[in-house]
Formats: C-alpha cells, structure tokens, sequence
C-alpha cells in the first residue's frame, strides 16, 4: 500500500482535484431527494409556478455545475491514472534495462511484455478508481443512512435490517470473482508467452510443417482463457442477479410499508418519494464496489508482478567505489575462474592471462564453455571464484559501463534491430557522421553489397535482419563494431557453412577488425586461426592444452586429433 501510494507524490494537485470532485459530486447526489421531497411537499401546495420554475432552475445549475465536477472526474482523473501508470511503466523498463542475462535467460519475452503493458494499465485503472470509488461508496452508505434516519426513524430501521444480508450476500459473490479475476490475470500472461513463442517461431513451424502442432497448442491455451474467464463471468452475472433481485426487493418493501406509514399520517408524500429515491441510491456503492472489486486483483496481482521485478537485484552493477576505466587494456587475466549455470560447472579453475594487441583463439568440442568464458570479460555473468582482472585490477572495480566500452562482441547470434542497414550499423556509436558509417561499412566488407541496394544504406532488413543472409548480418554486427572502436575484440565464429566467397569476406572483415586490437577469437574452422598467436584448447570448462599452432601440432595431442579429424 505504502509502495503504491508513493506514486501519487508527484501528482498531489492533481489527487486532491479528482477526490474533492468526486466527493462533491457524491454528495449532491444524496441531495436531490431531499429537493426532490421540496418540491412535492412545498412548492407543489403552494401553486405558484414562479416558485416552481426558480427551484427548478437552481436545481438545473447545481446539477449543471455537477455535471462539469463528473467531466473532471473522469478525464483529470484518468489523467492521473495514465500519469502513474507511465512511472510505474518507466521505473519498471529502466529497471529491465540493469538485470544481468542471468534473469533474462530464466525469463520469457511474452511474459514480460505482459507485465509492461496488461499489467500496468490495470495498475493505472486502480490508482485512478481505487482510493476514490472506495471513498465515495463508504461515504455514500453513511449518508444515505443518515439522511432515512433523518426522515423516519422507523422506517430507515426496518430497512437497516435488510441491508447487511445484501451486502453480505454480495461481497460473497464477489470474493469468488476476484479469485476467479485472479486465475485469469495468470492465464493472459501464459496466453502470451505462447502467442509469442509461436509467432516469434513461425518460420520454423513452417519449415517442420507443424502447424498443426502450434494451432493444437494454442487452441487449447484459448481455450483455457475462455474457460477461466467464463467462470469470472459466471460469478458476474450471480452478482449482478442477486444485486437486482435484492435491491428491487428491498424497494418493495419501502414501497409497502411508505404507503402504510403515509396513510397514518407519519410521512409525507414527498417524505415517501425521498425516501424511495434514497434506498435506490443506497444501492449506488454495491455497484461501484463491483467495479472495484473487479479492478482491485488485477491492479494488485500487476503491481505484485511489479515489485516482483523491482525486487530482483543483480550482482553485476557498479560497486559502490567502482572507477571509470579510461587506460588501455595492457593486461587481461583470468584468474582460477570458476563458474555454474546453477549447479553445473562450466568453466572449472581456468586461468590465462592475454596481452595488449595479441590474438588469442580458443577451440575445443561444442559445450566446452568457450561462449561462456568470453561473456564473462563484459561482466554478463560474474565467476563463482576467482577473478577477473585488467591491468591488475579486478573487473568489478571498473564501472560496467567504461568495461563494457573497452569490449566488442560479434556475436555468433547476430542481432539486428528492424530499421534500415544505417541504423543498424549507428548502433555502434550513435554519433557516427555518414562518412563514418560508410567507412565501416566499407571495412566491414559490405560495401559492393550496399552500393547494389535500391536503397543502399536507408534499406530497411526486416525484424532481426530477416531480409539480410547469414553473412550479411554478420558484417553488419561487423561494421557496428568497427563504429564502436572497441580495444578488445571478441569474436565467435559462426559455424554455420558458408559459401568460400562469404567465407573470406568475413574472414577478411575479421581480419581487419582485429588489426591492433586484443582479440578473443572462438574459432570452429582451425584452419582461420594458424597465426593466432596462441591457441588455448579448452575441453570441460579446462585448457586442456596451450601454445602457438605449430607447438601443439607437435605435442600431438588433442588439437593435433581436431586438426587431423578436420582434414579428412
Ligand atoms: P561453447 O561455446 O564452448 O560451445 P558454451 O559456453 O556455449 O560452450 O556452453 C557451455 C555449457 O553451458 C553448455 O553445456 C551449455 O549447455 C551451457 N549453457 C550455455 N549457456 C547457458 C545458459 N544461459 N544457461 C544455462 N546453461 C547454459
Ligand atoms: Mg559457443
């Protein structure tokens, strides 16, 4: 409660504006009966049409001034409601932007794309309806109370007794659809993730022809939404039966006993019309309370979700007396590095250390944590033990952002974002001039392919670059790092069989990149790495061997195997 309502701070004015309009409007509404009964009892005896129409035009403007205090509840109070929604929403993605890769991989995308958008607007309908509605209901009830007591003792006893088993019955109803609300607030967020992964997946459902499949496994995702929302749906509607049922019911019995009350002479017939106007407004909450309750577990479970992700904390962030990193790399080592992916062991006790501008390329069987190693220079993920250091000082007393500047990834999974070839390759440094981007394309060995574009760089390349080859897309991440100008280069190779043509060219973009620069490179083809200047061979998260091409040729051991078994 106490997180939640922090939100409102900003928006103080704002608050007050809504709530006070609100509360106005509340109690104006009370107040028309008793004009009501006014006009019956007073002005109707005295026959005098000038009385009449001057009542009625004061009534006409009250009512008229209540009609703009409702616009103000509604449009400024919704204001407020987006307002707090797009903080939560911001406070929530700046805080997705510093969770490690540890989180992500543990997370789907579809589910958290529910929890920015569904989530947070439930989120920005409570902050809006929440403290408000339960205000003016409660204050509703007390009024209206008061009011039938004011009117007849007797009468507004009688009724007292009818209420509560109303109520009662009602929040009854109504618990059982929040809990109802809440299973389908679940079920959206599973809906998506699988909308997600089949749409996101689509080109390899089609490939393996499993459509079927997919349509087999969303139907039965639609249709465990539509079954849990059904039963919301019923709880609604017993709801909504028994809120009717009760209300005229409870009308009648005003109704009956009013005409016995007015016939002996205890109430007025205006009395009696009041009266009737103000049970009905009674009943005014019970349907406000509806809306709350329908509102408040979704706005709740959203904001649970929302703490839920607040909360998570990485370890990868700035220590608290961390520097900005601004000499060169002289020196990387690492250090007795161990490190899990849970329970399992992926890199076991490795140490090596790398010098400025050497090449250094790592080999070995696929799974041997040759990825893993080289994402732990960026800080990705942190080692279990030991550390990593450069020029002598541990990683994590650098800032990652002045770490991760030092280092670029091409990654073996290029990513690209859905704009053009110029955007793409911008990414690297995003006050790159024209010249520049052309000059890394050009070094990335694109150039021929851009100048034969109708659209040459403005190209657009398709959602993850689907309109670009394999090739391609890794020369783009190519030419994005040649913006980025990192003095650390690492490189992961891609396995996939390319032509020799694109071979080269990326060989050759390689090549280039890594001239004067520290270079990691995770070689899959052996014969792109003979002038490494040392070539670690790692098996089981262990260097199982270490030395140039030409020693470990001669040592004949496993890497002298890997060679043999290449060339057949
Ligand atoms: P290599 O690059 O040498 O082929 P990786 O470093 O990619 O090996 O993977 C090493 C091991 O770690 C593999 O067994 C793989 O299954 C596991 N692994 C890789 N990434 C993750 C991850 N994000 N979460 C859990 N396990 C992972
Ligand atoms: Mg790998």
């Amino acid at each position: 409660m106490k997180d939640f309502f922090k939100y409102y701070k900003p928006y103080k004015g704002l608050f007050i504006l809504d709530f006070g309009s609100a509360v106005f409007v509340g109690v104006l509404e009370l107040i028309f009966p008793l004009m009501t009964s006014l006009f019956i009892d007073e002005l109707l005896p005295s026959k005098d049409w000038r009385n009449i129409v001057f009542g009625a035009i004061g009534l006409f403007l009250v009512y008229g001034f209540v009609s703009l205090l409702k616009f103000i509840v509604t449009y400024w109070g919704h204001k407020l409601g987006t307002n707090i929604e797009r903080d939560i929403r911001n406070e929530l993605y700046q805080h997705l932007q510093k969770l490690n890769f540890g989180f992500f991989d543990n997370m789907k995308t579809g589910k958290l794309i529910g929890r920015l958008t569904n989530d947070l607007m439930d989120i920005g309908e409570v902050a809006h309806h929440g403290p408000e509605e339960v205000f003016v209901a409660v204050m509703t009830v007390i009024g209206a109370l008061m009011i039938m007591l004011f009117i007849d003792v007797k009468l507004a006893l009688i009724t007292f007794c009818i209420v509560p088993i109303i109520f009662i019955l009602t929040i009854y109803f109504n618990q059982k659809m929040t809990t109802a609300f809440e299973r389908l607030f679940g079920n959206v967020s599973t809906f998506n993730e699988v909308i997600g992964e089949s749409i996101g997946g689509i080109r390899l459902v089609q490939a393996f022809t499993n459509e079927r499949h997919e349509q087999k496994r969303f139907e039965s995702a639609n249709e465990a939404f539509r079954a849990t929302k059904l039963k919301a749906y019923n709880y609604m509607s017993w709801n909504s039966s028994i809120g009717y049922i009760a209300q005229k019911f409870t009308l009648i019995i005003v109704l009956i006993l009013g005409c016995y009350f007015v016939l002996h002479g205890h109430m007025t017939n205006g009395e009696f019309v009041a009266f009737i106007m103000i049970t009905d407004i009674l009943f005014k909450p019970l349907q406000s309370i509806n809306l709350i309750i329908e509102l408040f577990p979704k706005g709740i479970a959203g904001f649970k979700n929302f703490r839920e992700i607040m909360e998570t904390t990485t370890e990868i962030k700035d220590s608290k007396d961390a520097v900005t990193f601004a000499s060169t790399p002289e020196t990387i080592s690492y250090e007795h590095v161990t490190f899990k992916y849970g329970d399992k062991t992926i890199l076991d006790d490795l140490s090596f250390t790398v010098n400025e501008g050497e090449k250094v390329a790592l080999v070995g069987p696929s799974g041997g944590g040759k990825t893993t190693l080289c994402s732990l220079l960026p800080r990705f993920y942190d080692p279990i033990n030991g550390r990593i250091t450069i020029n002598g000082d541990d990683i994590r007393d650098y800032t990652l952002e002045s770490l991760r500047q030092q280092i670029g990834i091409v990654q073996q999974d290029v990513f690209l974002f859905s704009g053009t070839l110029r955007e793409n390759v911008a990414y690297g440094d995003m006050t790159a001039t024209e010249e520049e981007i052309m000059w890394a394309i050009d070094k990335a060995q694109l150039k021929s392919f851009v100048d034969g574009l109708p659209h040459g760089i403005d190209t657009i390349v398709g959602e993850r670059g689907t309109k670009l080859s394999g090739g391609q897309k890794q020369r783009v991440s190519i030419a994005r790092m040649f913006l980025k100008n990192p003095k650390v280069i690492i490189l992961d190779e891609a396995t996939s069989a390319l032509d020799v043509e694109t071979e080269n060219r990326i060989q050759a973009a390689f090549k280039e990149l890594s001239e004067g620069r520290t270079t990691l490179t995770i070689a899959h083809r052996l014969s792109t790495i003979r002038d490494a200047d040392r070539i670690l061979y790692i098996e089981d998260g262990r260097i199982a061997e270490s030395g140039s091409h030409d020693e470990l040729m001669a040592r004949r051991g496993k890497y002298y195997q890997l060679q043999l078994a290449q060339h057949q």
